[in-house]
């Protein structure tokens, strides 16, 4: 199948293109035709099956450009994954010039009622914060007809249902209800029919989605060995990008200290940390800035980094899923990865309730031997010492050919997106195409401009007028 056989315009597909995706995955394939029939949808399926599209295209697709308050709702457990989604979407969205905004906590909330403020389609957020907004009344829910409940079972898992109850109560009855979740537990069942329309059940059959690349293994270690034995396996695989999960932030603080002390290129993450730390740490490990995070399970779910070769779970995962969720991290898109789970010896138990759940038991991994490690110690600092490769992101090779243009003039100046468009389309050159998402302020106006067309809109935009006004106009900082 094409994506061309779905029904959605031509500038998403476009987008879709350029993204680098050339056929839908299985999960596309049987979501996006039933939400593009505003059906209600109930999808079992994870992280890394390509679901953030099945529901970021045809939310793009439907939503109406016209309309300037939020027509998609969508709700996410994390703040890292609510960044993620909105990236996912502005870059699906961008030829249609879809808004999306990120609502999560732990941030500014005045900032985000002056988002709010703007021209915004789907508001994608973290329950908490998008609940504080509706009551607040800075969000307008009376226009929502679509809502998308993502990860529904870390939802419930983190103690999120009331909250998500309660905005789904306040949300108007003809809507359009999406729900993915990784199980389908009695209480996600429940969940979905009380708010939902006779929903479709769609189920990914987990075979094939489940990165079949993945080698798993484990060690049994005492405790206090745990640390020689990271040091020791990571000599011999000497990963280029690795996670590392702890089961709690106190652990992850100390292994990193104690990683540090010997050299390793290591960050952390963990809900004890702020939220602005917490994303520029993942910021620097998408881009390869640092080949070690150890993490507790914030930064299991969701969360899409390509090219992570290992996963170590440091501690065992208390629930059996996690398991899949901190590997899922790796083996993402075809590629290959590996698994290695320290457990210590009275953990027998939670090991072979991890091997019942994912239907196989995972291999004891080979004796680390002295001499190995001794033949591996050059390659291992060697790498210790290099910086590693800058990984460039999708999203940065479609910003590319982006352009942010900063106008000195906005709503009190009475400037309308249409007048900026209609400046800039009539430029010798250009056509309304080239023109991607405007943002317009009090006293100043974003515009993007698309196709590697900026300086040649800059450059005219100097001595051109809009709506008889002379603005100042330079490329916008950020
Ligand atoms: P998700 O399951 O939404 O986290 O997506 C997993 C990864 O697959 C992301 O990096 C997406 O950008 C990528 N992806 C999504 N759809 C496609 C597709 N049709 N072809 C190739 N890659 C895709």
């Amino acid at each position: 199948m094409h994506f061309n056989e779905l029904k959605v315009e031509e500038k998403i597909l476009r987008a879709i293109e350029q993204l680098g995706y050339t056929e839908p995955t299985e999960v596309q394939e049987k979501v996006i035709p039933v939400a593009l029939d505003k059906q209600d949808v109930l999808v079992k399926s994870k992280t890394g099956s390509g679901k953030t599209a099945s529901f970021a295209i045809p939310l793009c697709e439907l939503v109406d450009w016209e309309e300037n308050k939020p027509q998609a709702l969508v709700l996410t457990p994390t703040r890292e994954l609510a960044v993620q989604v909105q990236e996912d979407i502005t870059n699906i969205g961008r030829f249609k010039r879809i808004k999306g905004l990120a609502l999560y906590g732990k941030s500014p909330f005045s900032k985000q009622k002056l988002a709010l403020k703007q021209k915004t389609h789907i508001i994608v957020g973290t329950p908490g914060r998008v609940l504080d907004h509706i009551e607040k009344g800075t969000l307008d829910v009376s226009k929502i007809e679509y809502l998308v409940i993502d990860e529904a079972d870390e939802m419930l898992n983190m103690g999120f249902l009331q909250q998500v109850e309660s905005i789904v109560k306040l949300l108007p009855k003809n809507r359009t209800t999406m729900l993915f979740s990784a199980t389908l537990s009695d209480q996600i069942k429940k969940l979905s029919s009380k708010y939902m329309k006779q929903a479709v059940s769609i189920e990914i059959d987990s075979a094939e989605e489940n990165a079949p690349n993945i080698e798993h293994v484990k060690y049994v270690v005492m405790e206090e060995l745990k640390l020689s034995l990271l040091e020791k396996l990571t000599i011999i695989e000497n990963p280029d990008s690795c996670i590392i999960f702890c089961r709690t932030k106190e652990r992850v603080d100390q292994l990193v200290d104690s990683l540090d002390e010997k050299g390793y290129t290591a960050d952390k993450i963990h809900g004890g940390m702020m939220q602005e730390d917490r994303f520029e740490v993942m910021d620097e490990f998408r881009k390869g800035e640092f080949r070690y995070l150890i993490a507790t399970d914030v930064a299991a779910r969701g969360i899409d980094i390509e090219d992570i070769t290992h996963v170590v779970h440091y501690d065992v995962p208390l629930e059996q899923e996690s398991y899949v969720h901190r590997t899922g991290r790796t083996g993402r898109a075809g590629r290959s990865g590996k698994s290695i789970m320290f457990a210590t010896p009275h953990e027998d138990k939670f090991v072979r309730e991890i091997e019942a759940f994912i239907g196989f038991s995972i291999p004891t991994g080979i004796d680390l031997s002295a001499d190995k490690v001794a033949q591996n110690r050059a390659a291992f600092n060697a790498k210790m010492k290099e910086q590693p490769e800058a990984k460039v992101s999708k999203s940065e090779q479609l910003n590319a050919n982006i352009t942010k243009l900063y106008f000195n003039g906005g709503k009190k100046k009475k400037l309308r997106a249409v007048d900026f468009v209609g400046t800039i389309a009539k430029i010798d050159g250009m056509t309304a195409d080239d023109i991607g998402i405007i943002t317009i302020q009090d006293n100043v106006t974003y515009v993007e401009i698309l196709n590697g067309k900026g300086s040649l809109v800059l450059k005219t935009m100097r001595n051109t007028t809009i709506k008889g006004k002379l603005l100042k106009v330079h490329i916008a900082h950020k």
